[in-house]
């Protein structure tokens, strides 16, 4: 219990996204203490509560009682502590839980996450991609309209993206990123994190693809699709401008290839230069 406030607290507890020996000690200890877990699946749930000899009580809360449960459990709250845990991962993730716990932001109950795993984030560590900024839009449409949609916004996207996919729409959805942002953009198929067949496969989109068609059980399983951002350089600077500075900085010092391609094309100096550090320092050392 909060003891200035008086009231329960919520724990947003990170549970194994596959290999049961991922939970934290912490979130085992928070499952066994408090009195009562909201479970996205009280079946599924069920398993690591066995595993761990936790005896506390269950209820359900998922996508379709959400709105209706949190009040419920905001009353519950009141008096005792609750944790909340989805099938796998991190509460909220793409997983239900958001609604519950700004309900307790607004009713001025504690929430305290306990974090471990998330599919997202280990992927995303695996993926050998930058990974300080990036952009995740959870699961990849259906449809496939939409699914175009989606991708053509992300094309010029320059930090490292990030879908959920399943195992149904793989196939769809690596010839839609083949098709829209181009046979040679760097994927990482990240599939079956911490399980059996883990497997990460990094190369350029139509490799990924082949790879995918050439044996039907590597479409199967839990999977993450990491995408490379597209190369800074072709939104800062026109081609014509690249290709003067590609060829002037081969011949000349660096000050005297930018003034020379700025002259030429009546082009900002300064905007050249950051290009050029960013895109030809590595040459001219
Ligand atoms: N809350 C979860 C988390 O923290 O990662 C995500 C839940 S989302 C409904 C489920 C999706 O996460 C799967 O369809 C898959 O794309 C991804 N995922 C979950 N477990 C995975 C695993 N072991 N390996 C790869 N992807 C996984």
């Amino acid at each position: 219990m909060n003891k200035k406030t008086n009231t329960g607290i919520l724990y947003v507890v990170a549970t194994p996204i596959g290999n049961i020996q991922d939970i934290t000690y912490r979130a085992v200890n928070i499952l066994q203490k408090v009195q009562l877990i909201a479970a996205e699946d009280t079946r599924h749930t069920k398993y690591i509560l066995e595993t761990f000899q936790i005896t506390t009580k269950m209820t359900s809360l998922h996508q379709y009682n959400e709105s209706y449960k949190t009040n419920k459990i905001i009353f519950l709250l009141k008096t005792m502590n609750i944790a909340l845990v989805s099938n796998a991962g991190t509460p909220t993730i793409h997983d239900p839980g958001y609604i519950l716990v700004q309900s307790c932001h607004k009713n001025n109950i504690q929430v305290v996450p306990i974090p471990g795993p998330c599919a997202l984030i280990a992927a995303l560590s695996a993926s050998g991609l930058p990974s300080n900024n990036f952009y995740y839009k959870g699961f990849l449409p259906r449809k496939t309209l939409l699914r175009k949609k989606i991708l053509l916004k992300t094309k010029n996207i320059q930090q490292t993206i990030v879908f959920y996919e399943s195992c149904h729409r793989i196939l769809h959805s690596m010839k839609d990123i083949v098709n829209y942002l181009g046979r040679n953009r760097i994927i990482v198929l990240v599939k079956e994190i911490t399980k059996k067949w883990e497997t990460i496969k990094y190369g350029p989109a139509s490799d990924i693809l082949l790879w995918l068609q050439q044996d039907h059980t590597r479409k199967k399983g839990e999977m993450v699709i990491v995408i490379s951002g597209i190369k800074l350089h072709k939104k800062t600077i026109p081609l014509n401008v690249h290709n003067t500075l590609s060829v002037l900085i081969k011949q000349l010092t660096l000050k005297q290839a930018i003034q020379l391609t700025s002259l030429i094309h009546k082009t900002n100096k300064n905007q050249i230069y950051t290009y050029a550090i960013q895109n030809f320092i590595h040459d001219k050392k």
